[in-house]
């Protein structure tokens, strides 16, 4: 059974629209996030995290129409200050992905990871932490062994902080091989995402889930036409 549940990747909320283009073209302000959700929840959608996602995969149970997915990458620490008031604003969820080794740090003014408290606090508000790794590697690069190191450690203080083991997890850069599937398997791990640019998911294929990557400039209405075609 195929579903088209399509799949969002967000990474970084920046303040100003300039900010935004100075950086990676992922990023977008709080404000585009904004007119984004609402022009989505004027068509009628809805989100599910990522772990609901697998369990209708898995039991075969397909949600109801308009039903979409929002992820997040990296562990910035604006997703808790500016993109969690935005998704509670339309009662939306999303499913971050967490980088293990970089809980709390501070690696620059400008890019401030989220710690442990804020963790907890997106836990609590209902949003879903996936697992992105220990140190935000290519895992299509390294050793079975070493790939499951990676995977294990950044679930295991994931689970520390929340108490609830992830289900879920993004592949840093969408970098995998054929030894991934098993190695995140072998940590719990039900679902992957690389970055793939598609909709449309199997349990079969469970571990290269594709997503639709959302850019500065993207607006409500472009983003509700991308969805509409994506869940087609
Ligand atoms: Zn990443």
């Amino acid at each position: 059974m195929v579903l088209h549940v399509p799949v969002l990747e967000y990474h970084r909320f920046l303040p100003s629209a300039a900010e935004v283009r100075a950086k990676h073209g992922y990023d977008v302000t709080p404000t585009e996030f904004d007119a984004q959700l609402t022009a989505l929840q004027q068509a009628g959608w809805h989100t599910i995290t990522a772990s609901a996602l697998a369990h209708d995969l898995q039991a075969g149970t397909p949600p109801p129409p308009h039903t979409f997915v929002i992820t997040i990458d990296d562990g910035y620490s604006d997703g808790y200050t500016d993109a969690l008031p935005v998704l509670q604003r339309h009662g939306m969820v999303a499913t971050y992905f967490i980088i293990g080794g970089r809980i709390g740090d501070h690696p620059r003014p400008d890019a401030v990871s989220l710690d442990a408290r804020q963790i907890q606090a997106l836990a609590k508000a209902g949003m879903e932490i996936g697992n992105h790794t220990e140190h935000h590697v290519h895992l299509g690069q390294l050793s079975a062994r070493v790939q499951r190191r990676e995977i294990r450690a950044a679930s295991s203080r994931i689970t520390a902080i929340t108490g609830v083991r992830p289900v879920t997890m993004a592949y840093p850069f969408g970098s995998y091989n054929a030894d991934t599937p098993a190695a995140a398997a072998r940590a719990g791990i039900q679902l992957a995402f690389d970055s793939h640019h598609a909709a449309g998911e199997t349990w079969a294929a469970r571990y290269s889930v594709p997503r639709l990557r959302v850019g500065p400039g993207v607006t409500g209405s472009q983003l509700v036409a991308m969805l509409t075609a994506a869940a087609a």
